[in-house]
């Protein structure tokens, strides 16, 4: 086992896709030997392909049921299926989010073992220890912190105000954060702004933020400026294809 916790963005473009080739929300996290598939929004899987070997994910994370954060999993089922030929990989996802994600496919048959997350669950993938937090946002939305090695990562999903990375406890070394709007334009409270993303990774006692899922036709470098003075240090912005050591 190795020490690795990494980050690659696979895709993090707020709600929906941007151009050019940008992605909605995907994660790939690496933890030690094992490879997490964290969010399948849409164009994360092409994106993925480019990291990682289909056959070497270990196990699917789905946060909510939200199109920008799901819908790839169709793409997963169809190559696992009709081109691996391979069956049960374990899916986590909130209650009813496997029903919903169906119709997609007409019937999952045994592609994907599905297992429910709730707020406070916890659970082992291989050498990643994982917790789960209900947010506030409208379907059941899990932000989900994995840790391995001392190292712990924390992302927040989609969120309002409500809630705070400070509930899995303070001082983690990465938030990656969403940061859908900008504070003078805070259209709907079920998103955070950029300001707001700063001083929550603020309070709780974040070591690094990320900011993500920003609307895509706001600017970029506004909502950095924003959410750096509101932690107190640069933040960092993500992109397709970054990759961080956690
Ligand atoms: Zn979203
Ligand atoms: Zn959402």
């Amino acid at each position: 086992m190795n020490g690795r916790l990494e980050l690659t963005v696979l895709g993090c473009s707020g709600s929906y896709g941007a151009p050019p080739g940008g992605a909605c929300s995907g994660y790939l996290v690496r933890a030690g030997d094992t490879t997490i598939w964290l969010d399948c929004g849409n164009g994360s899987f092409a994106n993925l392909q480019q990291h990682a070997r289909v056959e070497d994910i270990d196990a699917v994370v789905i946060t909510h049921g939200h199109p920008d954060h799901c819908v790839d999993i169709y793409g997963l089922h169809v190559l696992y299926k009709y081109g691996l030929e391979r069956d049960c990989l374990p899916v986590f996802a909130p209650e009813g989010v496997d029903k919903q994600l169906e119709s997609l496919v007409g019937a999952w048959d045994d592609t994907f073992d599905w297992h429910l997350i709730g707020d406070g669950d916890g659970t082992t993938i291989g050498d990643a220890q994982l917790r789960f937090s209900r947010t506030d946002h409208p379907p059941p939305t899990m932000a989900t912190e994995i840790r391995h090695a001392n190292r712990r990562l924390v992302y927040t999903s989609d969120t309002g105000p409500g809630w705070s990375p400070e509930v899995f406890s303070r001082g983690a070394d990465l938030v990656l954060s969403e940061a859908t709007y900008q504070h003078d334009d805070l259209r709907v409270p079920i998103h955070l702004s950029a300001r707001q993303a700063g001083e929550l990774a603020s309070a709780a006692g974040a070591k690094q933020l990320m900011l993500t899922h920003l609307w895509p036709s706001l600017d970029p470098v506004a909502s950095v400026l924003e959410a750096s003075e509101a932690f107190g240090r640069a933040v960092v912005l993500a992109a397709p294809h970054l990759v961080t050591h956690v």
